[in-house]
């Protein structure tokens, strides 16, 4: 398979082929056409398979085809992770994957000053990618609002369980709207995460590498 088969927006192909990608790996072979078209997905895959990709190209996509006046402290995509170091990172690929487009992509995670990531909401972001903590924190002070969220993504849902965001996690996606696309990604799927995927979403489609 060819990344332009896949049909992902210009500016994305654009900036698959500044990057040197030539063909999608595995897992983005099998989610990237189900996620195009709005369906939650279940996948099991490690770092290093190109998931992070998998789910940053077809939000890419979704966000360049549906253009929307953003609200102050809103975002239209919320992706959670268990630490600074990958949240970082999500953020970094987003960006790289739309350079070609426009998208504000933010980031919040404890460890550093809240006010720079309160001013960083005010005028609403496209895509937020946060630990747990720290987002409820901000929920808490009312410097974001999670009720335009459409694209919910939960990365490394193992390690976050592990690292005791269960409580935050069952705090968080409650506030977000029902009617919206969820991506899960875990390197495991012991039981309780199956369970803990299963309220969160809907009819999914399963990929694994
Ligand atoms: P990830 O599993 O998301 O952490 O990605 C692992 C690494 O693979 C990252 O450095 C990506 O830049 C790179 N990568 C992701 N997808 C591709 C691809 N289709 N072709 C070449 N490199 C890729």
């Amino acid at each position: 398979t060819d990344f332009n088969t896949l049909k992902l927006s210009q500016p994305l192909l654009q900036a698959l082929a500044d990057e040197g990608y030539t063909q999608p790996t595995p897992i983005q072979t099998q989610a990237i056409p189900p996620a195009l078209e709005g369906r939650d997905i279940l996948g099991i895959a490690q770092t290093g398979t190109g998931k992070t990709a998998a789910f940053a190209l077809p939000i890419l996509n979704h966000l360049a085809a549906n253009p929307v006046q953003l609200r102050s402290k809103s975002t239209r995509v919320l992706i959670l992770a268990p630490t600074r170091e990958l949240a970082s990172q999500i953020a970094a690929s987003f960006r790289t994957y739309g350079q070609h487009m426009k998208v504000s992509v933010a980031t919040v995670f404890g460890g550093i000053p809240i006010n720079r990531q309160i001013r960083e909401m005010q005028r609403g972001v496209d895509v937020l990618v946060a630990t747990p903590g720290r987002l409820i924190d901000l929920i808490q002070q009312k410097a974001l609002s999670l009720s335009d969220v459409e694209v919910l993504v939960l990365d490394e849902a193992d390690q976050m369980l592990d690292m005791g965001f269960i409580h935050s996690l069952r705090k968080i996606v409650p506030l977000v709207p029902k009617k919206r696309q969820t991506l899960f990604f875990s390197a495991t799927m012991p039981k309780a995460i199956a369970e803990l995927a299963s309220q969160f979403i809907k009819d999914p489609v399963k990929v694994s590498v």
